[in-house]
C-alpha cells in the first residue's frame, strides 16, 4: 500500500481525522452567528464528517461535505443515511485547491483541521469567493500560542508546516482578504485528546498488526506517536486556533 492509502486506512474508522470536538464545533458555530435558518454550509476537507453532521443536526444546516478521499465520504454517507440526514448533507469528491462551485454559493465556508493541506493563506484567498455577501468563514488552523518557544517544538512544526504562526498573523491574513474577525478561540484539550489522539492510540497496534509487512506503516505509527508525545510535552506553546471571520460588506 502507498502512504496515502495507509493514512486513509488508519483514519477512516475514526470519529475525526484531525483535532476537534462537538463542543468546539458548536462554539465556533455560535460565534459565527449560525442560527437554525437552514443555512448553506460547505465543509471543506470534511473527512468522515463529524462537523458536517454536527452542523446539520444541531443547526438545521444544509451541508455540502467535500473531501479528496472517497473512502472518507463513503463512511460519511453511511452515517448520514443511518441518522436520517440525507436531505441535509450531500458529499462532493473534490480537491480543495479547485472547488467545483460557483461564486457566492454558500452562507458559510467551514473547515476544521484541513486548510494546512493547501496552506492557510492560499485557502482563505481561494475560498472567500464561495461566500455570499455577509457570509462567514470558519477555519481551524494550527497556531503558536506564545511569541517564543523551545527549539524542539519550533523546529518540528516549522518543518511539518512552515505556515504555522501566531493568531495575530493569521488574523492579518483574514483582513487582507476582506474578512473581519468575529471570534477566535483555542481548541479545547479534549479536542486533541479524547476526540483525536486517544482513540488513535487505541487503533495503532491493530493497524500495525494488519500491515505488519509494511515498513511504511511502522513509519506512520512512529510519526503519529512522536506527534502525540510532542503535544503532551509542549501543548502550552501551540494549539488549534478557531478563526471566525465575516466577509466585509464595505
Ligand atoms: N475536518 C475533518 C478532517 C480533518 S483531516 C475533521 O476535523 O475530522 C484533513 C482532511 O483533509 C482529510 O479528510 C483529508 O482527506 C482532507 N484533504 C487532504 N487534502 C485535501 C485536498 N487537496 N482537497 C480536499 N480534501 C483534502
Amino acid at each position: 500500500m502507498h502512504e496515502l492509502e495507509l493514512l486513509v486506512a488508519l483514519h477512516v474508522e475514526a470519529e475525526r481525522q484531525g483535532p476537534g470536538s462537538p463542543d468546539d464545533t458548536r462554539l465556533a458555530a455560535k460565534l459565527a452567528g449560525i442560527t437554525s435558518d437552514g443555512l448553506d454550509i460547505v465543509d471543506i476537507g470534511c473527512g468522515t464528517g463529524a462537523s458536517s453532521i454536527e452542523l446539520a443536526r444541531d443547526f438545521n444546516a444544509t451541508v455540502t461535505a467535500v473531501d479528496l478521499f472517497p473512502q472518507f465520504l463513503s463512511r460519511l454517507e453511511q452515517q448520514v443515511s443511518a441518522l436520517g440526514l440525507s436531505d441535509q448533507i450531500s458529499t462532493v469528491e473534490a480537491d480543495m485547491t479547485d472547488l467545483p462551485f460557483p461564486d457566492a454559493s454558500f452562507d458559510v465556508v467551514w473547515s476544521e483541521g484541513a486548510v494546512y493541506n493547501m496552506g492557510f493563506t492560499a485557502g482563505v484567498a481561494a475560498w472567500k469567493r464561495l461566500l455570499r455577501p455577509g457570509g462567514v468563514m470558519v477555519i481551524s488552523e494550527i497556531t503558536w500560542l506564545t511569541s517564543s518557544r523551545p527549539a524542539e517544538i519550533d523546529e518540528h512544526w516549522r518543518a511539518e508546516y512552515p505556515e504555522i504562526d501566531t493568531a495575530p498573523a493569521k488574523i492579518a491574513i483574514l483582513q487582507e482578504n476582506e474578512l473581519s474577525l468575529r471570534g477566535y478561540f483555542v481548541l479545547s484539550e479534549a479536542g486533541w485528546e479524547e476526540h483525536y489522539y486517544q482513540p488513535m492510540e487505541q487503533r495503532l497496534d491493530d493497524f500495525l498488526a494488519r500491515h505488519s509487512d509494511s515498513p511504511l506503516a511502522s513509519e506512520i505509527v512512529d510519526g503519529e506517536r512522536r506527534e502525540i508525545e510532542l503535544f503532551r510535552t509542549y501543548q502550552d506553546y501551540y494549539g488549534y486556533g478557531f478563526y471566525v471571520a465575516a466577509l466585509d460588506t464595505d
